[in-house]
């Protein structure tokens, strides 16, 4: 062990989570330092250079945009003055088999005209679908519509009941909606608004995001789409242009960022956290440890399970993680055509459906022409992701974490073939002949390079036994001085989400503060 330094904070991890605590309370004058494994910041919401080329790790776009504003009110700066969000216009340009293709264009009234094309009879169904969607959206915006307080009333019963004044009324108009929704399954609520299979797809394959057949999955998804014609966004320079602007916010209120710091243990002593050892063999104190990394990560690898109770080393471990989040990508030396940022491959509802069942959950890979795809062309956004005349594409699947008769290594690049060549009978021909490399990224290897057991898409499961209470807390109840933020903690997986839980995380800490 070498040399020791005192901190108030250590911050384990750069994601998202990490830096939003670490900017929030170094501005309240503590002094903290954040480790990072690697040698860039923002974990599952960043950008790696591939040979010039700059495809994202992780997140691909930017919901509920004004959910940052809270962070950047918080922190007392201008979301404007350090992130330049595009606004991405078209949606999506979705695929449904081979030759059915849709555009659709972000504006309420020309998607309207893309209803009546595909069916007239679903045009009412579809004004149904963007009123009711909108009344939920409202009552979620007008939550979010007042000054924040303090940062250490964020957390507080009176700001909860600030919050339900505010949304009040809203919530009166959202509420029979909600209530129509939450209790169905999307398969059944997308029925209810259109009758036609294809205006069923367009509107309804998000369940891809809970890995659940539609008629499995809750209600609520269905409002997905009509998030995109809110506004999806781009970050320019990549999503890693928002942790890097977190980062700077970090520095300019004195905190560090230590990147390739890579952390070996939590020290434990009588029952509380008193800092960390790095893989170099480097030990920091601290008043307190906030970890970043995983639940599982957090708690089995880095406090250890000897200095666990038994019970709480099995909870850890049964706490189910979410799907992974397979990912391809292709350095193209020619322009491939793309007439939007994301292109959805999708298959008939019933083919769709049947893949959980009949593959991934048996641990099968199925035809690469058979299984849906979210692929992205950041260099259609943001042409400076790609050398000169380039793009750089990326597609997203569904595969099994484990696989029954393989190693995912041992298939990986055939796979990744598979999977370009299906893309480019499905979507964009001449694909392959433009590749100039291809990389395969299967959930093994999410799992080693990001440190996210099983290479999960939102870290832990988000359904109802893995949310709320049931989800590992903000301050931890087995180890004194021990604070956890991130997708494991609540709300829940997604780089908005990831951001409240640092600011919940960081009022509570504050809260205690001068207990510690
Ligand atoms: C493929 C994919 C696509 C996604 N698409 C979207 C999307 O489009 N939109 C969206 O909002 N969300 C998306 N998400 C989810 C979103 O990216 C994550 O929920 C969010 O970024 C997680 O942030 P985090 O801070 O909780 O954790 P992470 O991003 O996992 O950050 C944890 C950090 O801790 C570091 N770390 C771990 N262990 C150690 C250690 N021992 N020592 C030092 N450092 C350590 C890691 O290197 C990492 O940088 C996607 C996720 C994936 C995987």
């Amino acid at each position: 062990m070498e040399k020791q330094s005192r901190y108030d904070a250590i911050v384990i991890g750069a994601g998202i989570g990490g830096l939003t605590s670490a900017s929030l309370l170094a501005k309240q004058g503590l002094k903290v330092v954040v480790l990072e494994a690697l040698e860039r910041v923002g974990g599952c919401c960043s950008n790696y250079d591939f040979g010039g080329y700059k495809p994202e790790v992780g997140a691909v776009f930017i919901i509920l945009k004004d959910l940052y504003k809270n962070y950047f009110e918080l922190i007392g700066r201008r979301l404007e003055d350090y992130v330049d969000f595009k606004l991405l216009d078209p949606v999506y340009d979705i695929v449904i088999e081979r030759d059915e293709r849709y555009v659709l264009p972000r504006d309420f009234a020309a998607m309207e005209e893309v209803v009546r094309r595909i069916n007239p009879g679903d045009v009412d169904g579809y004004r149904r679908y963007c009123r009711d969607a909108k009344a939920i959206f409202d009552a979620q915006k007008a939550g979010l519509d007042f000054p924040m307080p303090a940062l250490k009333d964020v957390y507080s019963f009176k700001t909860l009941m600030k919050t339900l004044r505010a949304v009040n009324t809203k919530a009166l108009a959202a509420l029979p909606v909600a209530a129509r929704m939450a209790p169905r399954n999307m398969d059944r609520v997308i029925r209810s608004y259109f009758k036609d299979e294809r205006l069923q797809l367009i509107f309804g394959w998000e369940n891809l995001y809970a890995a659940l057949p539609a008629h499995r999955a809750n209600g609520m998804f269905s409002l997905m789409t009509y998030l995109g014609h809110e506004g999806y966004y781009y970050p320019k320079g990549g999503m890693i242009a928002i942790p890097q602007a977190m980062a700077k916010i970090c520095g300019e209120y004195g905190a560090e960022v230590r990147l390739n710091s890579a952390v070996k243990r939590i020290m434990v002593k009588n029952g509380k956290a008193t800092g960390v050892e790095m893989t170099t063999g480097e030990v920091l104190e601290s008043k307190v440890v906030i970890s970043n990394a995983h639940s599982r990560v957090t708690y089995l690898n880095l406090v250890g399970a000897a200095n666990l109770p038994s019970w709480a080393v099995k909870t850890v471990r049964r706490q189910p993680c979410s799907i992974p989040a397979p990912t391809i990508y292709l350095n193209l030396k020619e322009k491939v055509g793309a007439q939007a940022h994301f292109t959805i491959l999708l298959n008939r509802r019933r083919k769709f459906d049947d893949l959980w069942w009949e593959f991934y959950d048996r641990g099968l890979l199925y035809r690469a022409d058979d299984g849906p795809m979210m692929v992205s062309v950041p260099s259609y956004s943001d042409e400076g992701l790609a050398p000169e005349g380039k793009d750089t594409l990326s597609a997203i699947y569904i595969a099994p974490y484990k696989l029954k008769y393989y190693e995912w290594e041992e298939i990986a690049t055939d796979w990744a073939w598979e999977l370009a060549h299906s893309i480019e009978r499905r979507a964009f021909p001449g694909l392959t002949a433009k590749i100039e490399s291809i990389e395969s990224v299967p959930p093994t290897r999410l799992e080693r390079t990001l440190n996210v057991p099983e290479g999960a898409f939102f870290g832990l499961e988000m359904n109802g036994t893995n949310m709320g209470p049931f989800r590992p807390r903000y301050r931890s109840g087995l180890v004194g001085n021990l604070y956890l933020t991130g997708q494991c903690t609540n709300p829940g997986g997604g780089v908005p989400m990831v951001m409240t839980s640092g600011i919940i995380m960081s009022s509570i800490l504050m809260q205690n503060w001068n207990k510690l």
